[in-house]
């Protein structure tokens, strides 16, 4: 199912008794989804995820806009008329009821033509669990599951009803670095072999880049950017997306353009045909440094860490500022430990220029 959204906008009445300014939870905000893609929403806490999820499961209504379904306008309809399946942090799931009833509840209240014979709705539950691979798990109550496990009786009951969409709303957070990994792989799985149309809010971009189709950028109810991951990683708009995405976080130092060169104070470090003269901020993304002897920046080394495949090097350089700079490089180059003193050249593809006077740092 394909889901339009049409410059939709959520406005709050203030919470603060002090300050009675509305607050824009999202602003103005226009996307497609193509039918049986994975849109990854992703923005810092408060940038409008949950509100822009919330309107297209119809628990929030737009204050502005209008959200399709296809070719239906949904935006005034039910959430329960919409046809989709959702699942939250905190899994929701009815404590005192097993798994097999937790999945079984949604398929409980159909009503007319949609209401289904006792062994269809088992039939469902079944394939539901088949899918998420929880049969074994049918008879427990929930404060027997693991957290992972947990998570996917809520992502089974969110697919018993068959929905023409899924929701999941920041759906790893409660789960520890090894599950997260795992259940996000998993999710991605049963979203492929489903096709259903989804969209996963999270504020972390690894998660994002990892598991999207398609990567959608907020900050302050503001879409920056949308892409595929790999897309707007190698070509952000502005410093707020080159800063949000990727680990270690890139550099940012300020600098400018002039003649045809781009400056780090008084130190040249790449040629910039037809760019104009500006003041510029220079991000450089920890894999854009290339260790080389005649390279233009002779850093000060502070800190040096082997990690395997990648060797992260910390230096100093004063056209920085003195700021860290952290560059993550392969382990097949030697990094002579005993010297103070690293070259890098850079590789012009992992530097972005964001014009100062317009990015607001
Ligand atoms: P996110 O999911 O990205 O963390 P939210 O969509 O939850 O962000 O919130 C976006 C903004 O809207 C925040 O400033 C939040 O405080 C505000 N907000 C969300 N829901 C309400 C509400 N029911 N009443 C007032 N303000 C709200």
């Amino acid at each position: 199912m394909k889901i339009i959204l049409k410059n939709i906008t959520k406005t709050f009445p203030s919470r603060s008794r002090r300050v009675h300014t509305p607050v824009t939870a999202v602003d103005h905000f226009s996307f497609e989804i193509p039918d049986g893609q994975l849109i990854g929403l992703l923005g810092p806490s408060g940038c409008g995820k949950s509100t822009t999820l919330n309107m297209i499961c119809g628990l929030e209504t737009p204050t502005e806009g209008q959200i399709f379904f296809g070719d239906q306008d949904v935006t005034s309809l039910p959430p329960e008329n919409r046809g989709v399946g959702m699942v939250f942090q905190n899994y929701a799931l009815y404590p005192h009821l097993t798994v097999l009833q937790n999945i079984l509840f949604p398929l409980q209240n159909l009503k007319g033509k949609n209401k289904l014979s006792k062994q269809e709705m088992l039939n469902r539950a079944q394939e539901a669990a088949r899918l998420v691979q929880i049969q074994e798990l049918m008879d427990r109550k929930p404060g027997e599951l693991s957290g992972g496990q947990q998570q996917r009786v809520a992502i089974a009951r969110a697919l018993v009803k068959m929905p023409h969409v899924l929701l999941l709303d920041e759906p790893l957070s409660n789960l520890d670095a090894r599950l997260r990994l795992q259940t996000r792989e998993e999710i991605r799985k049963i979203q492929k072999a489903t096709k259903i149309t989804t969209v996963f809010v999270t504020h972390d971009q690894e998660e994002a880049m990892s598991i999207s189709d398609c990567i959608v950028v907020m900050k302050d109810g503001l879409v920056q950017q949308t892409g595929k991951p790999q897309q707007v990683y190698d070509d952000p708009c502005n410093l707020f997306v080159a800063r949000f995405l990727g680990t270690p976080q890139i550099n940012v130092f300020k600098g400018f353009s002039k003649d045809g060169g781009i400056y780090l104070n008084d130190q040249k470090i790449l040629s910039a045909k037809n760019l104009p003269d500006q003041e510029l901020y220079i991000g450089i993304r920890p894999e854009g440094f290339i260790l080389r002897e005649d390279g233009p920046l002779s850093c000060q080394l502070s800190g040096i860490e082997v990690m395997g495949r990648d060797i992260s090097v910390v230096s100093t350089h004063p056209a920085c500022e003195n700021q860290a700079i952290r560059s993550i490089i392969s382990a097949e180059n030697k990094v002579d430990l005993s010297s103070s003193v690293v070259h890098f050249a850079l590789k012009p593809g992992k530097v972005f220029l964001f014009d100062r006077a317009t990015d607001a740092r």
